[in-house]
């Protein structure tokens, strides 16, 4: 006998008839969308130097990286058009900002006076997300072996 039962409950046909699983929710016709992460790789030439490091660091100094910056999409696959989105929309998103900064001193951008890596994926996040919603995620390499990712997390209020 289980812990919940109750004798005399059954017995009143109309507590029966809403113990009793008479109407089903309906069933799911349609699969449910298949949700996934798209990427778009773009690369931009730049200066710049870090005005706040110790003094004596290495990137107080004038120099130049090849950035990788990877922005990336989350949304439904389309049913009919099997992708998330058109890669070519997020590269027509990308090129106002990276006509910006390819070929120039990070630190004479407004915003960008502290051109680190991490400084740079919000300063880009918050350009790009108003013309591209679905933005998931923005991850910056100055080097091969250095970068970040940031997912706008502490921009989402
Ligand atoms: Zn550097």
């Amino acid at each position: 006998m289980g812990a919940g039962f109750r004798p005399g409950l059954y017995a009143n046909p109309t507590v029966l008839e809403t113990r009793l699983p008479v109407a089903l929710p309906p069933l799911i016709l349609n699969k449910p969308p298949v949700l996934m992460q798209i990427y778009k790789e773009f690369t931009f030439e730049a200066a710049h130097r870090l005005p706040h490091v110790p003094e004596g660091h290495k990137c107080a100094r004038l120099h130049g990286h090849s950035f990788m910056v990877k922005v990336a999409v989350s949304g439904a696959v389309g049913e009919r058009s099997g992708w998330v989105m058109d890669f070519g929309d997020i590269k027509a998103a990308f090129q106002p900002i990276w006509k910006q900064l390819d070929h120039y001193y990070l630190n004479e951008i407004p915003g960008l006076e502290n051109p680190t890596s991490e400084n740079l994926a919000i300063w880009i996040w918050n350009k790009l997300q108003p013309v591209l919603p679905q933005l998931s995620s923005i991850e910056i390499r100055e080097t091969c072996t250095s970068g970040c990712i940031y997912t706008g997390s502490a921009q989402s209020h």
